[in-house]
């Protein structure tokens, strides 16, 4: 058994992890180890409720330093590791300082996709990725405020969103021709792009900035279809790079990610990585994929600590995630294929509505627009793979939890692709 187990990462995955470590009754050290000054937080709320002002920096909080303090949690907060010496069993910080460890979990996370123009160094140029980065980009948010949002995927649209309920004059550039296209499919992002155009927001879709121009701060941007838009603020949410380099310098095979297993266990014996990072096969996909959502940073980091610890039950979830734009609750859950068929419970040009991915009846994927329960409900039948019959799934007066499959069985139908668009696909097999 370890004794001193180091998490790099005090985000959620690590938080998590370090929290079932004590859970499940480990009693060596434990340090958590992060770059921010921060106590662990949840990053949903940063492009959403931290912007509109309906919460705050300690609301956020996965829990309180006294919490921490009970649990025996170490946290070394304002601290980079720089280096796993393997041979010492150590890991090195950007001050010097080594912190010894028997056992080490990698949540590093990932970092903001950078645009190569220049101007990007202006003031008023920004990313969203930490709580920091959110309370800067709140204090320039406000009525007559002109916003460019840079990037029509889950950062984009939800900043969109909260910049337009806030007063501001929004611009949306997607260099695709929908938004959210990756995580939603074409339709339902041309669904969600009609709601963003409806509360006033500017969306220009195959397009992207050309320019940025200001002397020091941003005054304007020139988009490559040679527009020019004023800008107060750019917010450029064009994905994250996931941060491997550690790995990497440990020796840790890396491919889209850190390469882990189902155990959270990494090609290096001793060296686990979880959360956004994480490659990880999925049983129910039947392929690898990384997942840069709540859920599975919550689920893989309590999973990994738990193979730390010897248990040997694994990761093994129906992907889902949540959005909140406007009044819209969106929720996914599963991962959809090229192949599959739309189907709808409710009418999709209102509020509140359903649409399953189906394939000769069985369900890859459900969106639920206003209708978590629907989702909730459809996450069973996902991770069954039952076939089931469009028509009750369509029809309003069935409740989805009380469908049956008709006993035919289709195993392996979702490994036949390698995972929907919206996953940060791998090429190999698990
Ligand atoms: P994302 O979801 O990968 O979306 C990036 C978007 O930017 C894509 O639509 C992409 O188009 C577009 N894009 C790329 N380069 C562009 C360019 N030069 N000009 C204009 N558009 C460009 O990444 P993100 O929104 O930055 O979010 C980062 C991660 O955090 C994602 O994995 C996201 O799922 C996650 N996140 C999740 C939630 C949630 O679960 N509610 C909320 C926020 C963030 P193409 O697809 O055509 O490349």
């Amino acid at each position: 058994m370890a004794d001193l187990i180091a998490i790099v990462g005090a985000n959620l995955a690590g938080a998590c992890a370090a929290r079932t470590l004590r859970e499940e009754g480990f009693n060596g050290e434990i340090h958590l180890i992060g770059a921010e000054p921060h106590l662990p937080y949840e990053r949903p709320p940063l492009s959403k409720e931290l912007l509109l002002g309906t919460s705050d920096p300690v609301r956020i909080q996965v829990q309180s330093e006294a919490e921490w303090d009970k649990q025996h949690v170490t946290l070394r907060l304002s601290s980079t590791v720089v280096r796993i010496d393997r041979a010492s069993r150590e890991l090195e910080l950007a001050d010097g300082d080594r912190v010894r460890a028997d056992k080490v979990l990698l949540c590093t996370g990932g970092r903001p996709r950078r645009l190569a123009l220049p101007g990007t160094e202006l003031d008023g140029v920004v990313h969203l990725r930490t709580l920091d980065d959110a309370l800067a980009i709140r204090e320039r948010l406000g009525p007559g405020r002109s916003v460019v949002v840079v990037g029509g995927g889950f950062i984009g649209t939800e900043v969109a969103a909260s910049a337009a309920s806030l007063g501001c004059a929004v611009t949306l550039l997607e260099a695709d021709d929908v938004l959210l296209w990756r995580a939603l499919g074409r339709e339902l992002g041309a669904v969600l792009q009609r709601y963003h155009v409806e509360h006033g927001t500017c969306v220009k879709t195959n397009t992207s900035l050309a320019r940025i121009g200001g002397s020091s701060r941003v005054t304007h941007v020139v988009t490559t279809g040679g527009e020019r838009v004023d800008a107060d603020l750019v917010v450029v949410g064009i994905g994250i790079v996931p941060a491997v380099e550690l790995a990497e310098g440990a020796g840790v095979e890396v491919a889209n990610g850190i390469v882990v297993n189902e155990f959270c266990e990494t090609s290096v014996g001793g060296i686990y990585a979880a959360g956004d990072v994480a490659n990880h096969p999925n049983p129910f996909l039947g392929c690898r994929l990384r997942l840069e959502h709540w859920q599975n940073a919550q689920d893989q980091g309590t999973a990994a600590a738990r193979s730390m610890l010897g248990a040997r039950d694994g990761h093994r979830e129906v992907p889902w995630f949540w959005s909140d734009q406007y009044d819209l609750n969106v929720q996914m859950s599963g991962c959809n294929q090229p192949q599959d068929k739309l189907v709808f419970r409710g009418d999709p040009t209102t509020r509140s509505f359903t649409a399953f991915y189906v394939h000769a009846g069985v369900i890859s994927a459900v969106v639920g627009i206003n209708r978590p329960r629907d989702v909730s409900a459809t996450r069973r039948l996902i991770e069954a793979r039952h076939v089931v019959d469009p028509a009750q799934l369509a029809d309003e007066s069935v409740d989805l939890r009380k469908i049956r499959s008709d006993g035919q069985w289709l195993p392996g139908r979702l490994g036949a692709k390698n995972g929907g668009p919206h996953m940060k696909k791998s090429a190999s097999k698990p």
